[in-house]
């Protein structure tokens, strides 16, 4: 296996090409799935003020102590306190002032009688507090009321950078009043497809011709994995038209260029020669199945990587090292899909190369078993289609008995 490298330090060289993108702000209705790019502080406690949990009574628990349903303790009530009022009311000893669910506490309370718990049960809308009220349990201090700080403290940290913003992530973001959230730009990422046999899917099916598979693949794989795709279409296998689409793409002013094919050294493998032209090309032999040729560099100062063209090759490039500078691009830690540990139900072969098989992982009680999926051609997309998972078999190894232990990377949905 001289003259190839291996597919760890082809994904390190890779990655030293790539940045995080700048920060921007958005509106937290577009935040949803895009990578924050500063820590987040809060500036106040959450809650901001004590606050009641139940619709009751504010009430001073020792006035309470002796409560009980025989002898219930009778307060005077002195106010009414929906959500939303300020507490400018002062309780005082014997009294009691009606406060509906998240309305702040007053003055002089420490603790709330739930409605249930008193004789004037009822919460209808518009029905007035009583003069007084019998409260028939005693509540400890502190009882139904939310103090403040009691979710977040002022000043602590409640969201790290380099994660996706969740729903609940921008949840937690409004409750602080932050409108606009700092993300990282989204990548923008032109995908090219290569071939004088490719034709659109939709155009009418002619001798000697296939349909463009690349294209539909890798711009759904760039657009899951956040980024924003333009499709530059298909090149035909002559510079010119090569040249056309390329600078297509650096009008549009991407981030990174990424096409498929006619990078191998064919005599009608152009792409290689007219991004050298205008640019630099490294050419790495890698030692993967499938999927050895790989190219990268830069076109005109933009990021470019060349995969190779048979469908399964390039899906399996694109999530071994595109998905690794898209996620570096977006500010997220390089990470590879969802690994699990699984034992072959079948004997496999291999040629030495680390290589990524199409399987099914089917997971019980007992653990998870994985098999391949149809014929492992690297044109052979249905193989693809079937699986659920790559099954990785490291390098140097060619053959694995049935029973061997393997790392799979799960798909996503
Ligand atoms: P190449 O690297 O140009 O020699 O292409 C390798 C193989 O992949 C050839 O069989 C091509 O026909 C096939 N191929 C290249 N690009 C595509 C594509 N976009 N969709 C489907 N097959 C492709
Ligand atoms: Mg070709």
């Amino acid at each position: 296996m001289t003259g190839l490298m291996s597919v760890h330090e082809a994904q390190s060289r890779l990655l030293a090409l790539f940045h995080p993108l700048e920060e921007e702000s958005v509106a937290l209705q577009a935040a949803a799935g895009r990578v924050l790019a500063r820590p987040i502080y809060a500036a106040f406690d959450l809650p901001p003020f004590a606050n009641s949990s139940m619709d009751g009574f504010a009430v001073r628990a020792q006035d309470v102590r002796s409560a009980n349903a025989g002898q219930p303790v009778r307060l005077a009530v002195a106010g009414d306190i929906p959500a939303g009022q300020t507490a400018a009311l002062e309780l005082e000893a014997g009294q009691a002032i009606r406060i509906m669910t998240g309305a702040p506490l007053p003055h002089g309370a420490d603790a709330v009688v739930p409605v249930e718990d008193t004789d004037f049960p009822w919460r209808q809308p518009g029905l007035a507090a009583p003069q007084v009220v019998q409260v028939k349990r005693p509540v400890q201090p502190g009882d139904n009321v939310r103090p403040a700080g009691q979710d977040v403290r002022r000043g602590e940290l409640v969201l790290e950078p380099g994660q996706r913003l969740r729903p609940q992530d921008l949840g937690l973001l409004a409750m602080l009043g932050i409108s606009q959230a700092p993300v990282y730009r989204q990548p923008r990422v032109a995908i090219l497809s290569t071939g004088d046999e490719l034709l659109p899917a939709g155009a009418p099916l002619a001798p000697g011709k296939i349909y463009n598979a690349n294209s539909p693949t890798l711009i759904a794989l760039a657009q899951r994995y956040g980024s924003e795709a333009i499709d530059l279409g298909i090149a035909r296998d002559q510079e010119d038209d090569v040249r056309r689409c390329l600078s297509a793409a650096v009008e549009q002013g991407v981030d990174l260029i990424l096409s498929s094919a006619g990078v191998s050294v064919g005599a009608f493998d152009f792409v290689r020669s007219v991004v050298e032209q205008d640019g630099s090309l490294e050419f790495w032999r890698v030692n993967m199945r499938p999927g050895k040729p790989f190219t990268c560099g830069h076109y005109r100062s933009i990021p470019f990587i060349g995969l190779p063209g048979n469908p399964v090759s390039t899906f399996v490039g694109f999530e071994v090292f595109v998905r690794p500078a898209l996620q570096k691009m977006s500010g997220l830690a390089p990470r590879p899909l969802h690994v699990i540990r699984a034992a072959l139900s079948e004997e496999i072969q291999s040629d030495g190369r680390e290589s990524y098989l199409r399987g099914v992982v089917t997971c019980q009680a007992g653990g998870c078993l994985a098999r391949l999926t149809g014929h492992q051609g690297s044109g052979n997309l249905r193989s693809l289609v079937q699986a659920n998972a790559l099954l990785l078999v490291p390098s140097g190894v060619k053959s694995l008995p049935s029973g061997a232990e393997i790392d799979a990377w799960l798909f996503e949905d």
